[in-house]
Protein backbone atom coordinates (compact mmCIF):
# COMPACT_ATOMS: atom_id res chain seq x y z
CA UNK A 1 0.00 0.00 0.00
CA UNK A 2 1.02 3.34 -0.70
CA UNK A 3 2.22 5.47 2.18
CA UNK A 4 -0.17 8.61 1.57
CA UNK A 5 1.95 10.41 4.45
CA UNK A 6 5.02 9.82 2.88
CA UNK A 7 3.65 11.16 -0.52
CA UNK A 8 2.77 14.29 1.53
CA UNK A 9 5.87 14.97 2.94
CA UNK A 10 7.75 14.17 -0.44
CA UNK A 11 6.09 16.66 -1.75
CA UNK A 12 6.15 19.49 1.20
CA UNK A 13 9.70 19.05 1.40
CA UNK A 14 9.91 20.23 -2.51
CA UNK A 15 7.85 23.34 -1.36
CA UNK A 16 8.58 24.28 2.29
CA UNK A 17 11.68 23.43 4.12
CA UNK A 18 11.91 20.22 5.94
CA UNK A 19 8.28 19.69 4.85
CA UNK A 20 6.75 21.34 7.58
CA UNK A 21 5.80 24.87 8.99
CA UNK A 22 7.55 23.97 12.61
CA UNK A 23 10.24 21.87 12.88
CA UNK A 24 9.53 19.35 15.92
CA UNK A 25 6.65 17.94 12.98
CA UNK A 26 9.27 16.77 11.24
CA UNK A 27 10.41 13.73 13.30
CA UNK A 28 13.79 14.71 12.96
CA UNK A 29 14.71 13.73 16.65
CA UNK A 30 12.43 10.28 16.04
CA UNK A 31 13.18 9.81 12.94
CA UNK A 32 10.38 8.20 10.51
CA UNK A 33 7.70 10.08 8.12
CA UNK A 34 5.69 13.14 9.57
CA UNK A 35 1.68 12.19 9.54
CA UNK A 36 -0.18 14.24 8.18
CA UNK A 37 -3.33 15.27 9.53
CA UNK A 38 -6.45 14.48 7.98
CA UNK A 39 -9.42 15.68 10.32
CA UNK A 40 -9.74 15.35 13.89
CA UNK A 41 -12.85 14.49 16.28
CA UNK A 42 -12.42 14.47 20.15
CA UNK A 43 -9.46 12.48 21.27
CA UNK A 44 -8.20 11.24 18.04
CA UNK A 45 -6.78 12.28 14.44
CA UNK A 46 -6.58 10.31 11.45
CA UNK A 47 -3.72 10.47 9.32
CA UNK A 48 -3.41 10.61 5.25
CA UNK A 49 -3.69 6.71 4.80
CA UNK A 50 -6.69 7.59 7.20
CA UNK A 51 -5.53 6.00 10.42
CA UNK A 52 -7.06 6.56 13.91
CA UNK A 53 -4.46 7.68 16.42
CA UNK A 54 -5.25 8.62 20.66
CA UNK A 55 -4.00 12.77 20.09
CA UNK A 56 -1.74 13.16 23.15
CA UNK A 57 -0.65 16.58 21.56
CA UNK A 58 -3.85 18.65 20.67
CA UNK A 59 -1.71 20.97 18.95
CA UNK A 60 0.66 21.33 21.12
CA UNK A 61 -1.83 22.18 24.00
CA UNK A 62 -4.36 23.87 23.03
CA UNK A 63 -7.16 21.26 22.20
CA UNK A 64 -7.61 21.16 25.89
CA UNK A 65 -12.04 20.37 24.77
CA UNK A 66 -10.89 17.56 22.14
CA UNK A 67 -10.81 18.48 18.38
CA UNK A 68 -14.66 19.94 17.46
CA UNK A 69 -16.23 20.41 20.34
CA UNK A 70 -20.00 21.69 19.55
CA UNK A 71 -20.23 24.60 21.45
CA UNK A 72 -16.57 26.08 20.03
CA UNK A 73 -17.49 24.97 16.31
CA UNK A 74 -20.88 27.11 16.96
CA UNK A 75 -19.12 29.93 18.19
CA UNK A 76 -16.46 30.11 15.54
CA UNK A 77 -19.08 29.61 12.53
CA UNK A 78 -21.32 31.99 14.50
CA UNK A 79 -18.55 34.41 14.55
CA UNK A 80 -17.13 33.88 11.10
CA UNK A 81 -20.20 34.55 9.15
CA UNK A 82 -20.23 38.14 10.40
CA UNK A 83 -16.99 38.79 9.64
CA UNK A 84 -13.22 37.40 9.68
CA UNK A 85 -10.93 40.51 10.57
CA UNK A 86 -11.74 44.47 11.37
CA UNK A 87 -8.79 46.24 12.41
CA UNK A 88 -11.03 47.46 14.62
CA UNK A 89 -12.31 47.29 17.94
CA UNK A 90 -14.80 44.42 19.08
CA UNK A 91 -16.59 43.68 22.04
CA UNK A 92 -15.94 40.10 22.11
CA UNK A 93 -12.42 41.26 22.63
CA UNK A 94 -13.42 42.83 25.92
CA UNK A 95 -15.45 39.52 26.96
CA UNK A 96 -12.54 37.58 26.65
CA UNK A 97 -10.03 39.66 28.88
CA UNK A 98 -12.40 40.44 31.82
CA UNK A 99 -12.86 36.32 31.26
CA UNK A 100 -9.01 35.99 31.68
CA UNK A 101 -8.78 38.74 34.46
CA UNK A 102 -11.43 36.37 37.10
CA UNK A 103 -9.15 33.51 36.35
CA UNK A 104 -5.88 35.17 37.48
CA UNK A 105 -6.35 37.96 39.40
CA UNK A 106 -2.69 38.93 39.37
CA UNK A 107 -3.68 41.03 36.33
CA UNK A 108 -5.53 44.30 35.89
CA UNK A 109 -4.94 44.71 32.02
CA UNK A 110 -4.11 42.58 29.32
CA UNK A 111 -3.17 42.67 25.87
CA UNK A 112 -4.23 40.11 22.87
CA UNK A 113 -2.10 39.60 20.69
CA UNK A 114 -1.60 36.39 18.10
CA UNK A 115 1.03 33.93 19.14
CA UNK A 116 2.97 32.76 22.23
CA UNK A 117 5.82 34.05 20.60
CA UNK A 118 4.80 37.53 20.16
CA UNK A 119 3.24 37.89 23.71
CA UNK A 120 6.60 36.17 25.31
CA UNK A 121 8.53 39.00 22.83
CA UNK A 122 5.60 42.02 24.08
CA UNK A 123 6.34 40.92 27.41
CA UNK A 124 9.95 41.22 27.59
CA UNK A 125 9.99 44.34 25.73
CA UNK A 126 6.99 45.91 28.03
CA UNK A 127 9.48 44.54 31.08
CA UNK A 128 12.17 47.15 29.64
CA UNK A 129 10.09 49.83 29.10
CA UNK A 130 8.58 49.94 32.36
CA UNK A 131 11.89 49.88 34.69
CA UNK A 132 13.97 51.41 32.16
CA UNK A 133 16.88 48.23 32.52
CA UNK A 134 17.96 46.07 29.61
CA UNK A 135 19.18 42.73 31.50
CA UNK A 136 16.79 39.69 31.88
CA UNK A 137 16.93 36.28 33.26
CA UNK A 138 15.83 33.21 31.64
CA UNK A 139 16.59 29.19 32.19
CA UNK A 140 17.92 26.32 30.38
CA UNK A 141 15.28 24.47 28.79
CA UNK A 142 12.56 27.04 28.82
CA UNK A 143 10.95 27.83 25.85
CA UNK A 144 9.44 31.34 25.39
CA UNK A 145 8.72 31.43 21.62
CA UNK A 146 11.42 32.23 18.73
CA UNK A 147 12.56 36.27 19.38
CA UNK A 148 15.62 37.12 19.29
CA UNK A 149 16.61 37.75 22.83
CA UNK A 150 14.67 34.61 24.39
CA UNK A 151 16.93 32.16 22.06
CA UNK A 152 19.71 32.01 24.11
CA UNK A 153 21.93 29.48 25.97
CA UNK A 154 23.90 29.30 29.09
CA UNK A 155 27.28 31.27 28.64
CA UNK A 156 30.65 29.68 29.91
CA UNK A 157 30.46 30.84 33.30
CA UNK A 158 27.67 32.78 35.68
CA UNK A 159 29.29 36.40 34.93
CA UNK A 160 29.07 36.27 31.55
CA UNK A 161 25.85 36.25 29.37
CA UNK A 162 24.53 33.79 26.82
CA UNK A 163 24.82 33.01 23.27
CA UNK A 164 22.38 32.70 20.64
CA UNK A 165 21.03 29.38 20.51
CA UNK A 166 20.15 30.04 16.42
CA UNK A 167 22.12 31.50 13.20
CA UNK A 168 20.95 35.02 12.86
CA UNK A 169 20.58 35.93 16.27
CA UNK A 170 23.42 38.50 16.66
CA UNK A 171 25.41 38.28 19.73
CA UNK A 172 25.02 41.87 20.89
CA UNK A 173 20.89 40.86 20.95
CA UNK A 174 21.53 38.22 23.32
CA UNK A 175 24.44 40.33 25.50
CA UNK A 176 21.92 41.24 27.93
CA UNK A 177 20.51 37.55 28.53
CA UNK A 178 21.20 36.11 31.24
CA UNK A 179 20.81 32.09 31.40
CA UNK A 180 20.47 30.05 34.55
CA UNK A 181 20.22 26.46 35.75
CA UNK A 182 16.43 25.86 36.59
CA UNK A 183 15.56 25.08 40.43
CA UNK A 184 19.02 26.17 40.98
CA UNK A 185 19.00 28.52 44.05
CA UNK A 186 22.56 29.17 44.78
CA UNK A 187 22.86 30.17 41.39
CA UNK A 188 19.72 32.35 41.01
CA UNK A 189 20.98 34.39 44.29
CA UNK A 190 24.28 34.59 42.66
CA UNK A 191 23.02 36.47 39.48
CA UNK A 192 20.96 38.86 41.61
CA UNK A 193 23.58 39.76 43.88
CA UNK A 194 25.66 40.54 40.51
CA UNK A 195 23.01 42.38 38.42
CA UNK A 196 19.70 42.64 40.25
CA UNK A 197 19.58 46.36 40.26
CA UNK A 198 19.78 46.15 36.41
CA UNK A 199 17.60 42.99 35.68
CA UNK A 200 13.92 44.35 34.22
CA UNK A 201 12.72 40.82 34.93
CA UNK A 202 12.67 37.23 35.22
CA UNK A 203 11.34 35.24 32.57
CA UNK A 204 9.92 31.56 33.65
CA UNK A 205 7.75 28.57 32.62
CA UNK A 206 6.87 28.04 36.27
CA UNK A 207 5.97 24.33 34.93
CA UNK A 208 8.26 23.72 32.48
CA UNK A 209 6.85 22.17 29.11
CA UNK A 210 9.26 22.56 27.00
CA UNK A 211 12.12 20.04 28.80
CA UNK A 212 9.32 17.72 29.30
CA UNK A 213 7.37 18.34 32.51
CA UNK A 214 9.77 19.46 35.31
CA UNK A 215 8.79 22.04 38.24
CA UNK A 216 9.77 24.69 39.51
CA UNK A 217 10.02 24.00 43.42
CA UNK A 218 8.26 25.86 45.73
CA UNK A 219 11.53 27.00 47.40
CA UNK A 220 12.76 27.98 43.87
CA UNK A 221 9.65 29.57 43.20
CA UNK A 222 9.38 31.40 46.48
CA UNK A 223 13.03 32.95 46.00
CA UNK A 224 12.24 34.62 42.74
CA UNK A 225 9.34 36.23 43.69
CA UNK A 226 11.26 37.41 46.99
CA UNK A 227 14.37 38.59 44.52
CA UNK A 228 12.13 39.97 41.95
CA UNK A 229 10.53 41.84 44.57
CA UNK A 230 13.61 43.31 46.11
CA UNK A 231 15.51 44.29 43.41
CA UNK A 232 12.71 45.40 41.67
CA UNK A 233 12.70 43.68 38.81
CA UNK A 234 9.25 42.12 36.95
CA UNK A 235 8.69 38.28 37.70
CA UNK A 236 7.24 37.15 34.13
CA UNK A 237 5.65 34.06 34.34
CA UNK A 238 5.06 32.55 30.76
CA UNK A 239 2.13 30.16 30.83
CA UNK A 240 1.56 29.92 26.91
CA UNK A 241 1.75 26.12 28.07
CA UNK A 242 0.47 25.66 31.55
CA UNK A 243 -2.10 28.63 31.59
CA UNK A 244 -5.89 27.41 31.50
CA UNK A 245 -4.21 24.26 31.25
CA UNK A 246 -2.41 22.80 34.51
CA UNK A 247 -5.50 24.54 36.36
CA UNK A 248 -8.48 27.20 35.40
CA UNK A 249 -6.52 29.60 37.02
CA UNK A 250 -2.73 28.36 35.71
CA UNK A 251 0.00 27.52 37.30
CA UNK A 252 0.13 30.85 39.34
CA UNK A 253 -2.96 29.75 41.20
CA UNK A 254 -1.03 26.09 41.81
CA UNK A 255 2.22 28.28 43.53
CA UNK A 256 -0.43 30.52 45.50
CA UNK A 257 -1.67 27.79 47.00
CA UNK A 258 2.04 26.36 48.13
CA UNK A 259 2.91 30.08 48.58
CA UNK A 260 0.57 33.02 50.06
CA UNK A 261 -0.45 36.01 48.35
CA UNK A 262 1.93 34.37 45.61
CA UNK A 263 1.91 36.46 42.65
CA UNK A 264 3.39 37.19 39.04
CA UNK A 265 3.98 40.78 38.03
CA UNK A 266 3.24 39.92 34.13
CA UNK A 267 1.35 36.68 32.79
CA UNK A 268 1.90 35.29 29.58
CA UNK A 269 -0.54 33.00 27.61
CA UNK A 270 -0.90 31.61 24.67
CA UNK A 271 -2.26 28.22 23.70
CA UNK A 272 -5.48 27.28 25.71
CA UNK A 273 -6.83 30.59 25.43
CA UNK A 274 -7.48 30.43 21.84
CA UNK A 275 -8.48 26.52 22.04
CA UNK A 276 -6.67 26.55 18.40
CA UNK A 277 -7.16 29.39 17.37
CA UNK A 278 -3.93 31.92 16.58
CA UNK A 279 -4.45 33.95 19.99
CA UNK A 280 -2.16 34.94 22.91
CA UNK A 281 -2.18 37.52 25.10
CA UNK A 282 0.17 38.73 28.20
CA UNK A 283 -0.95 40.96 31.12
CA UNK A 284 -0.16 42.85 34.63
CA UNK A 285 -1.20 44.89 36.98
CA UNK A 286 -2.58 48.91 35.89
CA UNK A 287 0.68 50.87 36.43
CA UNK A 288 2.88 48.17 33.88
CA UNK A 289 0.23 47.92 31.48
CA UNK A 290 -0.35 51.32 30.56
CA UNK A 291 3.04 51.47 29.60
CA UNK A 292 1.77 49.91 26.64
CA UNK A 293 1.14 52.55 23.67
CA UNK A 294 -1.66 54.49 23.40
CA UNK A 295 -1.03 55.02 26.93
CA UNK A 296 3.03 54.98 27.46
CA UNK A 297 6.09 54.90 25.48
CA UNK A 298 6.26 51.03 25.06
CA UNK A 299 5.39 50.03 21.02
CA UNK A 300 3.17 47.26 20.27
CA UNK A 301 0.51 46.56 18.06
CA UNK A 302 -0.36 44.15 16.02
CA UNK A 303 -3.24 43.79 12.19
CA UNK A 304 -4.68 40.42 13.56
CA UNK A 305 -4.90 41.17 17.22
CA UNK A 306 -7.82 40.58 18.94
CA UNK A 307 -9.50 38.57 15.81
CA UNK A 308 -12.82 38.57 16.23
CA UNK A 309 -13.10 34.55 14.50
CA UNK A 310 -10.32 33.53 17.18
CA UNK A 311 -11.69 35.92 20.16
CA UNK A 312 -14.76 33.35 19.85
CA UNK A 313 -13.16 30.79 19.66
CA UNK A 314 -11.13 31.59 23.01
CA UNK A 315 -14.68 32.76 24.73
CA UNK A 316 -16.24 29.16 24.43
CA UNK A 317 -13.43 27.15 25.02
CA UNK A 318 -13.06 29.39 28.31
CA UNK A 319 -16.74 28.96 28.93
CA UNK A 320 -16.30 25.24 28.90
CA UNK A 321 -13.61 24.55 31.17
CA UNK A 322 -15.47 26.75 32.96
CA UNK A 323 -18.08 24.62 34.15
CA UNK A 324 -18.23 23.03 37.44
CA UNK A 325 -16.37 19.93 37.33
CA UNK A 326 -14.12 19.86 33.99
CA UNK A 327 -10.86 20.40 35.89
CA UNK A 328 -11.33 17.29 38.42
CA UNK A 329 -12.43 15.09 35.32
CA UNK A 330 -9.78 16.15 33.41
CA UNK A 331 -7.18 15.59 36.14
CA UNK A 332 -8.54 13.02 36.89
CA UNK A 333 -8.42 11.46 33.56
CA UNK A 334 -4.47 12.41 32.85
CA UNK A 335 -3.79 11.08 36.66
CA UNK A 336 -5.05 7.73 35.53
CA UNK A 337 -2.91 7.85 32.38
CA UNK A 338 0.38 8.57 33.88
CA UNK A 339 -0.63 5.96 37.07
CA UNK A 340 -1.29 3.74 34.49
CA UNK A 341 2.21 4.14 32.66
CA UNK A 342 3.87 3.61 35.49
CA UNK A 343 2.96 0.53 36.84
CA UNK A 344 2.94 -0.67 33.16
CA UNK A 345 6.97 0.25 33.16
CA UNK A 346 7.35 -1.15 36.56
CA UNK A 347 5.80 -4.37 35.76
CA UNK A 348 8.01 -4.58 32.47
CA UNK A 349 11.23 -3.20 34.71
CA UNK A 350 11.85 -0.11 32.22
CA UNK A 351 13.09 2.96 34.56
CA UNK A 352 10.19 5.26 34.51
CA UNK A 353 9.39 8.30 36.27
CA UNK A 354 6.18 10.73 35.69
CA UNK A 355 4.31 13.78 36.89
CA UNK A 356 0.45 16.07 36.24
CA UNK A 357 -1.07 18.85 36.87
CA UNK A 358 -4.24 19.07 35.52
CA UNK A 359 -4.05 17.84 31.70
CA UNK A 360 -1.10 18.29 31.13
CA UNK A 361 2.01 15.54 31.98
CA UNK A 362 5.55 14.47 31.07
CA UNK A 363 7.42 11.32 32.00
CA UNK A 364 10.59 10.41 31.81
CA UNK A 365 12.95 6.87 30.83
CA UNK A 366 14.47 7.93 34.00
CA UNK A 367 14.01 6.47 37.56
CA UNK A 368 13.55 10.24 38.99
CA UNK A 369 11.89 12.94 37.84
CA UNK A 370 14.62 15.48 37.06
CA UNK A 371 15.04 18.88 37.94
CA UNK A 372 16.88 20.65 35.29
CA UNK A 373 17.79 21.06 31.80
CA UNK A 374 20.83 18.55 32.28
CA UNK A 375 18.92 15.88 33.94
CA UNK A 376 15.97 15.84 31.38
CA UNK A 377 18.57 15.20 28.70
CA UNK A 378 20.02 12.28 30.43
CA UNK A 379 16.85 10.51 29.32
CA UNK A 380 17.24 7.85 27.07
CA UNK A 381 16.91 8.68 23.78
CA UNK A 382 16.86 5.61 21.76
CA UNK A 383 14.52 3.96 23.94
CA UNK A 384 12.07 6.81 23.77
CA UNK A 385 12.40 6.80 20.29
CA UNK A 386 11.41 3.37 20.13
CA UNK A 387 8.42 3.83 22.67
CA UNK A 388 7.77 6.47 20.58
CA UNK A 389 7.20 4.62 17.26
CA UNK A 390 5.86 1.26 18.97
CA UNK A 391 2.67 3.77 20.49
CA UNK A 392 2.57 5.54 17.03
CA UNK A 393 2.04 1.74 15.25
CA UNK A 394 -0.47 1.07 17.79
CA UNK A 395 -2.35 4.20 17.30
CA UNK A 396 -0.82 6.70 19.85
CA UNK A 397 0.38 10.08 19.21
CA UNK A 398 2.26 11.24 21.55
CA UNK A 399 4.97 14.19 21.38
CA UNK A 400 7.85 13.38 18.50
CA UNK A 401 10.96 14.13 21.45
CA UNK A 402 11.28 13.58 24.84
CA UNK A 403 11.93 16.83 25.49
CA UNK A 404 8.05 17.85 25.34
CA UNK A 405 5.08 17.30 27.54
CA UNK A 406 1.98 15.86 26.71
CA UNK A 407 -1.69 16.90 26.75
CA UNK A 408 -5.19 15.08 27.68
CA UNK A 409 -8.25 16.89 26.88
CA UNK A 410 -12.03 16.28 27.76
CA UNK A 411 -12.99 14.39 25.32
CA UNK A 412 -10.60 11.76 26.70
CA UNK A 413 -12.53 8.42 27.92
CA UNK A 414 -11.16 5.56 30.71
CA UNK A 415 -11.52 3.38 27.46
CA UNK A 416 -8.54 5.89 25.56
CA UNK A 417 -6.64 5.56 28.38
CA UNK A 418 -6.53 1.79 29.17
CA UNK A 419 -6.21 1.42 25.83
CA UNK A 420 -2.83 3.65 25.74
CA UNK A 421 -1.25 1.88 29.06
CA UNK A 422 -2.22 -1.31 27.24
CA UNK A 423 -0.52 0.19 24.03
CA UNK A 424 2.80 1.12 26.19
CA UNK A 425 2.36 -1.71 28.31
CA UNK A 426 3.13 -3.91 24.91
CA UNK A 427 6.06 -1.04 23.97
CA UNK A 428 8.17 -1.63 27.49
CA UNK A 429 8.39 -5.23 27.36
CA UNK A 430 9.89 -5.16 24.61
CA UNK A 431 12.26 -2.39 25.07
C1 LIG B 1 4.32 27.36 22.76
C2 LIG B 1 5.05 28.25 23.69
C3 LIG B 1 5.47 29.53 23.31
C4 LIG B 1 5.35 30.04 21.91
O1 LIG B 1 4.03 30.12 21.48
P1 LIG B 1 3.74 30.14 19.88
O2 LIG B 1 2.28 30.36 19.81
O3 LIG B 1 4.20 28.80 19.38
O4 LIG B 1 4.53 31.26 19.32
C5 LIG B 1 6.01 30.35 24.28
N1 LIG B 1 6.18 29.94 25.54
C6 LIG B 1 5.82 28.69 25.93
C7 LIG B 1 6.00 28.30 27.35
C8 LIG B 1 5.25 27.80 25.03
O5 LIG B 1 4.95 26.57 25.41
Amino acid sequence: MTDLNQTLFDRARQVIPGGVNSPVRAFRAVGGTPRFVKRAQGAYFWDANDKRYIDYIGSWGPMILGHGHPAVLEAVQKAALDGFSFGAPTEREIQLVEALLKLMPSMDMVRLVSSGTEAGMSALRLARGATGRSKIIKFEGCYHGHADALLVKAGSGLATFGNPTSAGVPPEVVQHTLVLEYNNITQLEEAFALHGKELACLMIEPIAGNMNFVRASVPFMKRCRELCTQYGALLVFDEVMTGCRVALGSAQSVYAKSIPGFEPDVTVLGKVIGGGMPLAAFGGKRAVMEQLAPLGPVYQAGTLSGNPVATACGLATLHEISKPGFFDALSATTRSLVDGLTQAAAKAGVPFSADCEGGMFGFFLLPELPQNYAKVMTSDSPKFNKLFHGLLDRGVYIAPALYEAGFVSGAHTAQDIADTVQAAAEVFASL
